[in-house]
């Protein structure tokens, strides 16, 4: 018997150990039973010694070898992500596999589509008589190039009879459609920044060689990366191109469409159905697909000839994973560069503070675009309005009113953003100051006038509208604020002739939903968007010409080092949605804290004073990317059970194996949101300037807490390796 160990899905830090009588090559999908249940496995090493008793070692039940086994890069990767988040290797291999893969079962490979033409012995041939003008036309076909049975099926729908035919007689040459075909030259000339971009990064051809592409929303870096993207695809390597799920819209896929129009592409996100992954995760894998476009997920994505890794608003929080395998994309993906040997082009317009660094570090290389790409697109001008003396009415001041109003009258289209869907954010008992929270969450219960409903925003919960105060009895109940719904009714009340439509989750919730409002805007068929993020990211809307943020002042007041980051990010993205083409714009933002340095560098649109400000800051503090981080968090019906847990492995740590002294811990204390979907939240939080030891600390702390978890089976605990939430 030869002795393997294997990545299943269990939560065990080490891999388990299975007999099969041959040696299997390491990343064989296998089933085995664990617990008389049988589960999919992946062979992470064979011919090992075994640890356990050999009477006690189960054999491998299936070997599914599909004629292909994840690659050992692919493996290296998880391996790492495993050691890196101190997560069960055996899990994390699960979790990077799309669910066909993680089922104890076959998988079919996808077949390659094949190209025909004709063969030497078949050119010799006379061709069909010309009165059977279909088939005729079908060898005329196959004589001039190399074509596939689709394009054959256009000149007769019984092209492929004929094919086989003739493919019995010897007639024919098969050979496989090219996973990246030919690519048409691009609309555009780069310009001269574009072009020193571009050509800086070809220069690092097979090399590992990171690069932050800071271009201003507008100047181009889709282009940038289109233009690197074709030159690698021609020399028949692939392209992994990483962007958050909601800038996978599809205008970017038609964009993809037209400049590589023959590129086999895989594309990869939460809602692609699972059949499709699993095909186009293999398609991947085997090198039949040269192009993968996918979100965070698609990063563990194995493929055969990877060269060019790009990671588009490389500083967006989806790229972390926020529960389970808490990775964070685009710092794997540089890692996969690194491993791959091959350029990776991280792209933003306000890049996060860890990239800036890095730049400034000499650690990545600075591609800058300054300006905006299309010739009349011009930058718009933002303008802070101080409302903190002004009459607001339902959150709009006079001057953004005749803003809007003058707008409309001159046929512009105008965008209102506020970040807080449903119709107000809380309700309020104007007698006795009751506001109503939400039972399982430490938040407010946001009103949703039209559905009659009060719903939480952060699990499930939903109820009736009240009719009268719990409380007192009253019945004079008050919606407090502004969502996008009352907006949206304001707005209809100040501009009756408008076609006003409102963007967010409760509006838009297929994908199909934002082809329709997208249409609808390009054909100029609105004239007031109302809208969250999701109108702010990634689209280009030419004829945008005012911007205004009604109020965003409540992230300043955030306790999170990060929420200034944050603002900024998403406030310059939606002033970048202004001016895009051929008409100037403006932005106006109603603020209570106009000198705050948020507002100030967005008024600047200045990128550079605020991360170099922000970065200064962070280093007094002793903060990421000054220090690493990782917070150990637990869970419990009550914050007394979740912060015991986090005290008890403290002190035994601190008495019998003290962290290395660049490691200092922090807590427990409450999460910022210390209540979510009925738990109790408490963290730790070590923090270090040594990786190293910050690591080594992590696995003392997760020893402990795998000690301590029979003691407290009620309190669930977990790792999250430099953590975004607070
Ligand atoms: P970004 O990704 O930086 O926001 P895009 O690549 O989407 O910018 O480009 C913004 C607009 O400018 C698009 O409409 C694009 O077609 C156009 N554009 C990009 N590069 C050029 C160029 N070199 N010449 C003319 N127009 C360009
Ligand atoms: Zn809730």
């Amino acid at each position: 018997m030869i002795y393997h160990q294997l990545a299943l899905n269990v939560p065990l830090y080490s891999l388990l150990t299975y007999a099969h009588p041959t040696a299997l090559p390491a990343g064989t999908r296998v089933a085995v039973r664990f617990r008389k249940r049988l589960m999919a496995a992946v062979v992470w090493e064979s011919n090992v010694q075994p640890e356990i008793d050999i009477s006690k070692i189960l054999p491998i039940e299936t070997v599914f070898s599909d004629g292909w086994q994840l690659p050992a890069g692919w493996r290296a990767l998880l391996s790492f992500t495993a050691r890196y988040y101190h997560y069960p290797l055996g899990q994390a291999v699960m979790a990077a596999l799309p669910k066909g893969l993680r089922q104890p079962a076959a998988v079919p490979l996808p077949r390659q589509e094949m190209m025909y033409t004709l063969s030497t012995s078949g050119r010799l041939q006379p061709p069909p008589p010309a009165r059977f003008h279909k088939q005729h036309a079908v060898w005329q076909c196959l004589q001039s190039a190399p074509v596939t049975l689709q394009q054959l099926k256009t000149k007769h729908t019984q092209a492929a009879h004929y094919l086989n035919q003739w493919q019995q007689q010897g007639w024919i040459e098969t050979k496989p459609v090219p996973a990246c075909g030919s690519i048409p030259a691009s609309q555009h000339h780069l310009n001269q920044q574009q072009q020193h971009a571009s050509t800086s990064i070809q220069a690092k051809y097979n090399q590992f060689a990171p690069f932050l592409l800071f271009g201003i929303t507008g100047s181009g870096k889709t282009e940038v990366y289109f233009d690197i993207m074709a030159k690698v695809l021609q020399q028949d390597k692939q392209v992994l191109f990483l962007l958050p799920e909601i800038n996978l819209t599809p205008q970017l896929m038609q964009r993809v469409r037209q400049r590589f129009p023959h590129t086999v592409t895989a594309v990869l996100h939460s809602q692609t159905a699972a059949g499709q992954r699993t095909s186009n995760y293999l398609q991947a894998a085997l090198g039949q697909a040269a192009l993968v476009i996918g979100t965070r997920l698609a990063v563990f994505t194995p493929m055969h000839n990877l060269g060019l890794i790009v990671v588009d608003e490389e500083h967006d929080y989806s790229f972390k994973q926020e529960s389970e395998l808490r990775y964070q994309a685009r710092d794997l993906a540089v890692w996969r560069a690194r491993q791959t040997s091959c350029p990776i082009v991280l792209g933003s317009a306000t890049p996060s503070l860890e990239s800036w660094y890095k730049t400034q570090q000499g650690d990545y290389q600075l591609l800058q675009l300054s300006e905006r790409a299309h010739a009349s697109a011009q930058l718009p001008q933002i303008h802070l309005l101080d409302i903190r003396r002004l009459p607001l009415d339902n959150g709009f001041s006079d001057i953004i009113k005749q803003k809007l109003q003058a707008n409309f009258i001159h046929g512009g289209l105008s965008m209102v953003y506020l970040n807080r869907r449903g119709f107000a954010p809380a309700l309020f008992c104007a007698a006795c100051g009751h506001t109503f929270g939400c039972p399982n969450c430490s938040a407010k219960m946001v009103l949703h006038q039209h559905a009659g409903q009060l719903r939480c925003h952060h699990c499930d919960f939903h109820q009736r509208i009240p009719y009268c105060c719990p409380e007192c009895g009253n019945q004079d109940l008050n919606a407090v604020g502004q969502g996008t719904q009352r907006i949206e009714e304001t707005l209809q009340h100040l501009l009756p002739d408008a076609r006003i439509l409102r963007v967010d989750r409760d509006s838009t919730t297929h994908r199909q939903d934002w082809a329709e409002i997208y249409s609808k805007i390009m054909q100029r068929q609105v004239d007031v968007l109302v809208g969250t993020q999701m109108l702010a990211k990634g689209h280009d809307f030419p004829h945008l010409n005012l911007v205004v943020v009604l109020n965003a002042d409540n992230s300043l007041y955030s306790a999170d080092f990060r929420a200034p980051e944050r603002l900024f990010a998403e406030l310059m993205q939606v002033s970048g949605r202004a001016g895009r083409a051929d008409c100037s714009g403006e932005v106006w933002v109603q603020t209570r804290q106009p000198e705050h340095k948020v507002y100030q560098a967005l008024a600047a649109q200045n990128y550079v004073t605020f991360a170099t400000a922000e970065l200064a800051e962070r280093q007094e503090m002793g903060m990421p990317p000054f220090s690493y981080m990782a917070a150990i968090r637990a869970d419990a019906k009550t914050m007394r059970e979740a912060q015991e847990l986090l005290r008890q492995a403290l002190q035994g740590i601190g008495q019998q194996q003290p962290l290395p002294a660049s490691v200092s811990a922090f807590g427990p204390v409450p999460m910022l949101m210390a209540r979510l979907a009925g738990y109790e939240r408490a963290q730790v939080f070590l923090e270090s300037k040594n990786r190293r030891d910050l690591h080594h600390s992590i696995s003392i702390w997760q020893s402990w807490l795998q000690h301590l978890e029979k003691i407290y089976p009620q309190t669930r605990w977990l790792i999250d390796v430099d953590p975004l939430e607070m």
